[in-house]
């Protein structure tokens, strides 16, 4: 989305959806159906969840992406067997295979964002952090980080809540593990379903995130439609994102049992039916978007 206020400020950010909005798989009518309903539904970007970077066909998802003129991000969570997070080598070496392998899915699509729950398994722990866990992430991260540059890859740490991970649950968490990662293309990933629920209100951490911040998902505090008279403020979301001059990508998630990924669907506790009428959902959430990002360009 692209448009100047009248005083000059010129708002131009990618929106995204997720693919799960669509489809629970990538099959190749799956990846046809996300692909142009995302384009149809007025979004530039989709979401691909790459948990299992190897089931994605590059070749196919590419030619669809190019027909329909719809960039691309991927995204993932890591799982407990296959974890940077965690004191044990074989664990976290197997952990970095799998987001070398995420990084080549996205260099592959030609992306160039390579975003969530990267750090860490996407679960509930049972125990803090450890020292030794924590210096794994990074010097893990660090790693994947200078590899991905070579390709103009950033890669997006997605400060989640207490529930899905022990490792990043707040926006300073974030800022300072990326600090020690010291590398250009690490950014902040925030979502405000998860900031509604661990952090002290839904603007200061947008601008204490600054120019780190380089990705936004938007979901309601249930995770089905967005709405006016929902929980989050997403006014105060917003203004903070102006007042940052935020220009990245802002990607709408949701999740209902309407639609079931294998790999996901259970790891984010999806048990209601939140929605069925996708299409009035993703075409919906946009508008939403849309509205509040003139509203806080306006002020
Ligand atoms: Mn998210």
């Amino acid at each position: 989305m692209w448009f100047e206020m009248s005083r000059g400020v010129v708002v131009s950010n990618l929106l995204g959806v997720h693919a799960l909005v669509w489809a629970g798989g990538w099959s190749a009518p799956e990846v046809v159906e996300a692909i142009s309903q995302t384009k149809n539904a007025g979004y530039d970007l989709i979401e691909i969840p790459a948990l299992s970077p190897e089931s994605i066909d590059p070749i196919f998802t590419k030619k669809i992406l190019a027909e329909y003129d719809l960039k691309s991000s991927c995204s993932l969570g890591l799982t407990f067997d296959a974890d940077l997070n965690n004191e044990d080598d074989a664990v976290v070496a197997k952990g970095e295979a799998r987001l070398f392998q995420a990084l080549d899915l996205v260099r592959k699509l030609e992306g160039q964002y390579l975003g969530g729950v990267i750090f860490s398994a996407l679960g509930k722990y049972l125990n803090p952090p450890t020292l030794k866990a924590r210096a794994n992430v990074v010097n893990s991260l660090r790693r994947l980080a200078q590899a991905a540059q070579q390709d103009g890859i950033t890669l997006g740490l997605e400060v989640v809540n207490r529930y899905e991970s022990n490792l990043l649950n707040t926006t300073r968490s974030g800022l300072e593990i990326i600090e020690e990662i010291n590398e250009p293309n690490v950014v902040i990933h925030l979502d405000t379903y998860h900031m509604n629920i661990e952090e002290i209100n839904m603007f200061d951490p947008v601008i204490e995130a600054k120019e780190k911040l380089g990705y936004v998902h938007i979901g309601a505090n249930h995770r089905g439609f967005l709405d006016q008279n929902g929980m989050i403020d997403f006014d105060l979301f917003f203004k903070a994102l102006a007042k940052i001059n935020y220009q990245g990508v802002i990607t709408f998630e949701s999740f209902s049992s309407a639609i079931v990924s294998k790999d996901l669907s259970n790891t984010l506790c999806v048990w209601r039916n939140l929605w069925d009428d996708n299409v009035a959902l993703a075409v919906g959430a946009r508008e939403f978007i849309e509205a509040k990002m003139k509203l806080a360009a306006m002020k």
